[in-house]
């Protein structure tokens, strides 16, 4: 078994030992991945791969469409839209995969480039739920599919989100979702990433929750992050890109009003279910670093 646990695109890795000097832990990550399915990919793969992935689900997602809408409007299906149902599931399988690998292969780059300038801290909510919605290099124990870290609302008590990981696979639920509690994981003892004031100051909370940063980080969300589409955060289920939006019930207020959803229409001819809510501040701080290149805090 080696260090790496998980790679997330956005320069993150979770690793399974206590990392004491920084560029002995990146090296140990490095050769890890050099190693790795998705790291020997590496060589082979060119860059816009991940693009050409997405065109490809793009095709999928619209025969997906036209078949959703015809038994809309039939209400019945023939075997042979049957068939093309099961040949798009058995496609997407595949592509899910490449994705996984395509994208783990951009984290992996991404990692080395900035690898004189990461640090190695104990990971804690904030930082994992910075990664709610992105695809990982983690992968499903029970089916081989990837997995994405989510959250199940901020439990008031401890003012911290659930965490866990969820598998990708579909149909759903059928694969077991993993609790992930950072302070007391057992495969996970540090976190490399680049330093950011949203993580790293002790006084961050306060910071944000301060009416001034408040009002300025809604403005930004609403002006710059509202209708962008988001390349990783991607629909499990379609493996496209998906969407800020103002959720149905928005308050205005920056922790409840906006979620992503996904752009397509299921085999049923409905719109696809699968959202992520945007819900802390790590997050928020991390989609407007994804953006514009800077977190709440500058
Ligand atoms: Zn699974
Ligand atoms: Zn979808």
């Amino acid at each position: 078994m080696g260090i790496l646990t998980s790679l997330f695109s956005g320069v993150k890795a979770l690793v399974r030992e206590v990392v004491g000097v920084v560029a002995e832990g990146v090296r140990a990550v490095l050769e890890e991945i050099d190693k790795s399915s998705f790291g020997r990919a590496a060589t082979q793969l060119v860059q816009g791969i991940t693009k050409r992935y997405f065109g490809e689900a793009e095709e999928l997602a619209e025969a997906e469409r036209e078949l959703g809408e015809k038994y809309r409007h039939d209400r019945k299906r023939t075997p042979a839209d049957d068939d093309r149902l099961r040949e798009i599931a058995a496609r997407r399988n595949a592509l899910r995969k490449d994705i996984a690998a395509a994208k783990s292969n951009e984290a992996a780059a991404e990692l080395r480039k900035n690898e004189k300038s990461v640090i190695a801290v104990p990971p804690g909510h904030d930082e994992i739920s910075a990664t709610v919605g992105i695809l990982a290099s983690k992968v499903c124990p029970e089916c081989g599919a990837p997995m994405t870290m989510r959250q199940g609302g901020v439990v008031s008590k401890t003012n911290k989100p659930n965490l866990y990981w969820q598998c990708t696979s579909l149909p759903r639920p059928f694969c077991r979702t993993i609790t992930f509690n950072p302070e007391k994981e057992k495969d996970v003892a540090s976190l490399i990433r680049m330093p950011d004031p949203n993580l790293d100051l002790s006084e961050r909370r306060a910071i944000w929750e301060r009416p001034d940063v408040l009002k300025e980080t809604s403005e930004r969300v609403f002006d710059n992050l509202l209708g962008q589409i988001d390349p990783d955060v991607i629909c499990p289920h379609h493996l496209l890109p998906m969407k800020l939006l103002e959720k149905p019930n928005a308050d205005g207020r920056l922790l409840t009003s906006y979620e992503y959803v996904c752009r397509w229409i299921d085999a049923n001819g409905k719109r696809c279910q699968h959202r992520v809510a945007l819900e802390t501040f790590p997050q928020v701080s991390e989609t407007l670093k994804r953006h514009e290149g800077v977190g709440i805090i500058r």
